[in-house]
């Protein structure tokens, strides 16, 4: 049974590897895709996943459409996979968002990413595409494919701090 893997695991501190384009269709992957999905939605706060994250390291993530059922939230985040997802385009401009990582449980903290970029990765049918993204999903996308190259968000966060089983903040560090 697939689950997250601790935080120590080498899978989130190593340069994952790329997946073959011909195999994208083949029961080893897609069993992969259907594993990350499987523990992204068992976790409540859960809106993107990558493979690393339940121990394989390939080149896939994952994001779900939490806002489906949420009319009040501002920006909807679609479901979709990007397997050798690659950054083609970033904006000079940063943003500053506070970020969660299902790896990294009972943190929370502040980082600084592109405003906007555009991904060129394939979907789980083989189809390159490119998507471009701002606000929320913008940091996804940088937080995903960081995980990709065995990067947390911790590793370069100006702040971060814990919280309790209910996020709210215990300490302030950094
Ligand atoms: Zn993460």
């Amino acid at each position: 049974m697939a689950k997250l893997v601790s935080q120590d695991h080498p899978a989130l501190h190593q340069i994952a590897e790329e997946v073959p384009v011909e195999e994208i269709g083949s029961a080893k992957i897609q069993k992969v895709i259907k594993d990350m999905r499987k523990v992204l939605l068992s976790c409540p706060r859960g809106v993107a996943i990558a493979a690393p994250q339940i121990g394989v390291s390939l080149r896939i993530f994952l994001v779900h459409d939490v806002t489906a059922n949420n009319t009040d939230q501002e920006e909807r985040i679609p479901d979709m996979i990007a397997i050798n997802p690659k950054i083609v385009k970033t904006s000079k401009k940063r943003t500053e968002m506070e970020e969660g990582c299902l790896s990294v449980p009972n943190r929370y903290g502040n980082t600084y990413r592109h405003a906007n970029v555009t991904i060129r990765a394939y979907d789980e049918n083989g189809e390159l595409f490119e998507r471009g993204a701002g606000g929320l999903l913008a940091h996804i996308f940088q937080h995903e494919t960081d995980h990709l190259d065995g990067i947390l968000y911790t590793d370069h966060a100006h702040k971060s701090w814990e919280t309790d089983e209910n996020y709210e903040k215990v300490t302030d560090e950094n």
